[in-house]
């Protein structure tokens, strides 16, 4: 017997009753039920979906408010002044209250309607619809349940309701068309699977291993918006490990699987786990994250393994680095795209790692004043914590930190930009060049 969750036009929701859920309004921002109560004041059917609903029924804090609506975006946008009208794919309203916005969706039409590629990926999705098509075009079961301003129950359409009790992830619809359509829901799956701690269902794990692939077909700068909600939300090692076990990551970052391969590569293993959980340490602690750093661990293996093959008698090591960086970090883009004010502090992450070994006081004035010292400074701990660098240079830069900042001397000889190299090649890139 089928067991996908089959798209029944006629069905009636079930309807769970205020008194028996957990949703309340003391959970919902005041500018989400700003929204859905204008909404329905106007006479619009006013939902608070996805993702918040999900969490709240949870226990967890809920990280945005998504409503749906049968207004147009156009009436949404004549009732909201502070709202704008975005997206390509389905046109939907972002209203803005200062750093909050609430995104506001009209209920999407049959999936008939919806324009696709050969492969069936879903292009253009700009028909309207009513809740009980809506409902069906939204990816996971617990994604699907609707939260009626009108009267504080739930409506249920597609079995969520349970799932979430279940802790089961459950792809709405057939899970292999699903995927075909929208190729991210694989990596939503394992986002969710991660950060939920829920099961994904037999049948919607089914699929994954052989279509993985076709993640690719997803434009590189939606992927790199995947990869940071992957990596940045708090379950980056989690959402790391079930992208491999998925085989979703050789398609993300396919040097660092190759890497990780290795026989040789426990350290560089070692070095992303630490690094993973230390990202999810500072969300936890509410700390600010950014993905350059994780960027440029994720891609160490790979450029360390680049300069050893291309290390050769002519050039110096810090060319290579510099060299064997450049290459990964254009390989790299080829799946994700890495904006470029991302990718530029990334490299300097990197290619500062040489220059710790210089212990020239000016020098180290000079690399303590970087602004990406720190950032350089922490790989160099994980490098170390790893058994890749010696434990006496983490000493050396950790006491250099604390020691108080003299003012600079004019009298002390700055290094000359120019020096004399040692050998016939005198062009080095030119930010390896600290004088
Ligand atoms: P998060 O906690 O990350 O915000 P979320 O479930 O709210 O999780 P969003 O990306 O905010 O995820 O999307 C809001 C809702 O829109 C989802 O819950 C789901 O119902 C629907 N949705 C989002 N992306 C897709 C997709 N690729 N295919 C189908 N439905 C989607
Ligand atoms: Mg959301």
């Amino acid at each position: 017997m089928n067991q996908h969750v089959q798209h029944n036009q006629d069905a009636a929701p079930r309807v769970v009753t205020r008194a028996d859920h957990t949703v309340s309004r003391a959970n919902i921002s005041r500018n989400a039920l700003k929204v859905l109560n204008r909404l329905h004041q106007n006479g619009y059917q006013a939902f608070l979906v996805g993702g918040a609903v999900r969490d709240i029924l949870l226990g967890r804090e809920p990280k945005d408010f998504d409503v749906a609506t049968d207004a147009s975006p156009e009436q949404i946008g004549e009732l909201f002044r502070n709202s704008r009208l975005i997206g390509r794919r389905f046109r939907l309203a972002h209203v803005h209250f200062g750093r909050e916005i609430i995104e506001v969706a009209t209920f999407r039409g049959g999936a008939d309607d919806v324009e696709t590629d050969g492969g069936g990926r879903i292009l253009r999705d700009n028909i309207y619809g009513a809740i009980h098509e809506d409902v069906w075009r939204r990816d996971f079961t617990v994604n699907s349940l609707y939260y009626n301003i009108e009267d504080f129950s739930i409506w249920d359409y597609t079995g969520g309701f349970d799932d979430v009790q279940n802790r089961l992830l459950r792809l709405i619809g057939d899970p292999e068309a699903r995927y075909r359509e929208d190729p991210v829901r694989m990596l939503r799956a394992a986002r969710f699977a991660a950060s939920l701690d829920f099961t994904i269902e037999t049948e919607t794990e089914a699929p994954i291993a052989e279509l993985a692939s076709i993640i690719n077909d997803v434009p590189p700068a939606r992927l790199f918006e995947e990869v940071l909600k992957l990596f940045l939300k708090g379950s980056a090692l989690s959402s790391f490990e079930h992208l491999r076990r998925y085989g979703l990551l050789q398609y993300l970052f396919p040097e660092t699987v190759a890497c990780m391969e290795l026989p040789n590569a426990g350290s560089f293993r070692d070095l992303l786990r630490a690094a993973l959980a230390n990202t999810d340490q500072r969300v936890e602690e509410g700390k600010p994250v950014t993905p350059v750093f994780l960027l440029a661990v994720l891609l160490w293996g790979p450029i360390t393994q680049r300069v050893a093959a291309i290390a050769n008698e002519r050039h110096g090591p810090v060319f290579w680095l510099h060299r064997a960086t450049d290459e990964v970090v254009e390989g790299q883009q080829q799946y994700i795209a890495i904006p470029r004010r991302l990718a530029a502090p990334m490299r300097e992450i990197v290619c500062l790692q040489p220059r710790f070994a210089n212990k020239g006081p000016a020098r180290v004035r000079r690399l303590l004043g970087h602004p990406r010292f720190r950032a350089a400074y922490d790989l160099l701990m994980l490098r170390i914590a790893v058994g890749e660098e010696d434990p006496a240079l983490g000493e050396f830069w950790t006491e250099a930190q604390n020691e108080p900042v003299e003012a600079e001397n004019p009298e002390e000889p700055r290094p000359r930009r120019r020096r004399r190299r040692r050998g016939p090649h005198r062009r080095r890139p030119r930010d390896q060049d600290d004088g």
